[in-house]
């Protein structure tokens, strides 16, 4: 399936990562090789077409634009929501591009904003038009200089029709949340919030808000210049944060039909051989483990577990799949705004008794702890007013299924990887 691969090592105003493509036409793919200012832009990706608000809403359906920041929702359901909750309460409504990927493992959107920042932004204008916004809104997470470097971007486009503005989010697990993003823009803290009405009825100020990913919104333009039918016809890529042994990550596009074991293949000698993996993390901190042999031939689409914000980690055979297990979810359960009873009580019960299985004593008592860990999972799941501690509850699931044999091996006193730290970035 790949006519056009490039391995190219960035540096850029945000982080040094190393990006692959596999996309099929080299003219069209949201990675460019380097950033692209606006002529350049303009150059490689031709002008941006006028489509009125229905015309955007249904090019994305018939395209069949999915979002690309962990959910997964139809993207034009989400924009005629939106449409429709403006009309009904004569208000114009607000549109987030969600830039703010919240994970420290996850480099993508951060990435694309970086390269193709006017994809975004075109993608940006398009959504403001298909909900009838009179305010937009794009957020980064802090600390990367993305702020300064998207406002200085911005300045090159001609006068956008709805005003943009550029607001860097703290880095924080939770802070890509669209009820926390709502409350950062209103003035609260970046953190999950109870919400009675939906955000797309009652949103930043209590105007009906879109929250879409940056990543979502790059496709959008490119469906808006190429078509729908364009788009189906192979064009729909996804980008991936792929996380090496070595502490590294490389962003890959690609069509979720690719092997995993091309997309985390890094054709570098800086970089362990894939063939050395035990495991594979799919989805990220809310993500599911797999055995390296059940998933290194399959593609994710055939393999079926949620994709989240697209990151994947290779664990070689000489970590600890329960050491870095339980530094991740230690890393959620601080960071929950610890409102609701599951993210109070069990995530630091789980993230507790996961500690224990990967830094035993002689008292640990393994069959209770794999008792507790499987109730605990029960009892939180769903139970949240947000999803987070499903996400949790699946990561610790998974891991007891997949690290069976380590479990058994610490029960014994012993560890693949006794003394080394995490290789997982768990945030400051
Ligand atoms: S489930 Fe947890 S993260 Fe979500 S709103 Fe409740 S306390 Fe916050």
């Amino acid at each position: 399936m790949t006519t056009t691969t490039t391995m190219t090592t960035m540096t850029t105003t945000v982080l040094p990562v190393r990006i692959r493509s596999y996309a099929t036409n080299a003219a069209r793919r949201l990675l460019a090789s380097e950033p692209l200012n606006y002529e350049a832009h303009c150059a490689v990706y031709g002008g941006l077409s006028y489509l009125d608000g229905e015309q955007i809403i249904l090019a994305a359906e018939l395209a069949g634009l999915r979002g690309h920041g962990g959910a997964a929702f139809p993207t034009h359901r989400k924009l005629s929501a939106v449409r429709e909750a403006a009309r009904r309460g004569r208000r114009r409504a607000v549109v987030v591009a969600n830039g703010s990927e919240g994970e420290p493992a996850s480099a993508k959107d951060k990435t694309l904003m970086s390269l193709a920042p006017h994809l975004v932004l075109d993608g940006l204008a398009l959504a403001a038009a298909a909900v009838g916004a009179d305010r937009a809104f794009l957020t980064v997470e802090a600390g990367h200089g993305l702020g300064r470097y998207l406002t200085e971007v911005s300045r090159q486009r001609p006068a956008p029709t709805v005003p943009v503005t550029i607001v860097e989010v703290p880095q924080r697990f939770l802070s890509g949340q669209e009820t926390a993003l709502v409350s950062f823009l209103d003035g609260g803290a970046a953190r999950p919030r109870f919400q009675i009405r939906p955000v797309y009825e009652h949103g930043v100020g209590g105007a009906p808000t879109l929250v879409q990913n940056v990543e979502t919104l790059a496709h959008l333009a490119l469906i808006a210049r190429h078509g729908p039918g364009w788009y189906r016809a192979g064009a729909a890529t996804s980008l991936f944060t792929v996380r090496h042994a070595d502490g590294t990550p490389t962003v890959v596009e690609a069509m979720p039909s690719t092997p995993v074991r091309q997309l985390v293949n890094t054709d570098t000698d800086t970089v362990p051989h894939p063939g050395s993996s035990q495991a594979v993390l799919i989805g990220g901190y809310h993500g599911t483990w797999l055995p390296w042999a059940d998933a290194a031939s399959s593609s994710l689409e055939t393999l079926g577990v949620p994709l989240g914000a697209g990151m994947l980690a290779v664990l070689p055979h000489d970590r600890c799949g329960l050491i870095e297990t339980a530094s991740i979810l230690r890393y959620p359960a601080l960071e929950s705004a610890g409102q609701c009873g599951p993210c109070l009580n069990g995530l630091p019960r789980m993230a507790s008794a996961f500690a224990e299985l990967a830094h035993p004593t002689p008292r640990t008592d393994f069959r209770q702890i794999h008792t507790d860990l499987s109730r605990w999972a029960g009892l939180i799941t769903g139970r949240g007013a947000c999803r987070h501690p499903d996400g949790s509850a699946r990561l610790a699931h998974s891991a007891l299924t997949t690290f069976a044999r380590e479990a058994d091996a610490h029960a014994r006193g012993r560890c693949t990887a006794p003394g080394r730290p995490p290789m997982l970035p768990v945030g400051k």
